[in-house]
């Protein structure tokens, strides 16, 4: 899709709220400023936010959590290109309470004129969403009844896929269309690096007898794809709620922290900045508790 504008024009059409670019799911963010050589995006995973603000669970305040995160993106020294929520944005079943009040959460971000995108992970539910936030939802799918969007960037592209297979449903999938999708939008984009995100676990070993599969269902095809492609630098998941760099070969796995609580009491709560240039991409914790010992810590991926 290319675009070709004045310097001027180009300023004015990126310039547009989100609320004007409604139902486009191919984006060019991060092209405002044609001298600065790196970008941020601001980054959550498993916000849980539930119908009500004053519920809790496992001693957190999901709500409080969010709004403690928005607040920090929103005084950030530059304005991030664009803020990412990847999955499980609601508490447990994705009902159109949890995203009233998720709207609300994060209605500063829409003041403040910030570009969101949201993945769906096994505890959101897609009309529900699409309800509450109708500039999420795109004009023409995509691919047939999954949530993607293509992020374009000077830097890397971003590939937003949907591993919803049923809400409330531990399991992820994506499914041989939206990896034919993927497929496709990769090969139109092998100019540039990378980077996958979708809210699932990779899982690449069957589960014991009588236990649920709670990564990617098709994790075997997916590694595949993603392996084949050399510009495909990194895969971005939450799901866990674990803060953690790992690597499959040369594919880097980044575990982006919960927003919400955690399942282990050492792992730190928070979300994620990431800056990003043409030599690479890193990830810096914000730990909520900014006394925690991993708070700043950095995962760098270089290409
Ligand atoms: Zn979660």
């Amino acid at each position: 899709m290319p675009i070709h504008l004045s310097s001027v024009n180009r300023r004015q059409f990126l310039s547009q709220s989100a609320a004007a670019l409604a139902g486009v799911s191919v984006l060019r963010i991060g092209y405002a400023a044609p001298v600065a050589e790196s970008m941020t995006l601001a980054l959550l995973s498993d916000t849980h936010i539930p119908k009500s603000a004053k519920v809790t669970a496992r001693e957190v305040n999901m709500t409080a959590n969010l709004q403690q995160a928005v607040g920090q993106i929103n005084q950030l020294p530059s304005k991030p290109a664009a803020v990412l929520f990847n999955g499980d944005c609601a508490y447990l079943s994705g009902l159109p309470a949890d995203y009233a009040n998720f709207a609300n959460c994060i209605q500063p971000l829409i003041d403040a004129d910030q570009e969101l995108h949201m993945t769906m992970g096994n505890h959101d539910n897609i009309p529900a969403f699409y309800d509450a936030l109708k500039t999420q939802r795109p004009e023409q799918p995509p691919v047939e009844s999954k949530h993607v969007s293509i992020l374009e960037t000077p830097y890397a592209n971003f590939f937003l896929l949907d591993s919803l297979m049923k809400t409330n449903v531990v399991t992820g999938e994506l499914g041989d269309a939206q990896l034919k999708w993927l497929s496709d939008a990769l090969d139109a984009r092998a100019d540039k690096p990378a980077i996958v995100m979708a809210h699932h676990t990779l899982q690449k070993v069957a589960p014991p007898e009588g236990k649920a599969w709670g990564g990617i269902l098709d994790t075997a095809k997916f590694l595949e794809l993603m392996h084949a492609k050399k510009q495909v630098k990194a895969y971005v998941f939450g799901h866990s709620h674990v803060w953690s760099h790992t690597r499959d070969g040369d594919l880097h796995l980044i575990n982006l922290p919960a927003s919400a609580y955690v399942f282990d009491p050492a792992q730190p709560n928070g979300w994620t900045l990431a800056r990003l240039n043409n030599s690479g991409i890193e990830f810096e914790l914000q730990a909520h508790d900014q006394s925690h010992q991993n708070h700043q810590q950095v995962f760098a991926v270089k290409w």
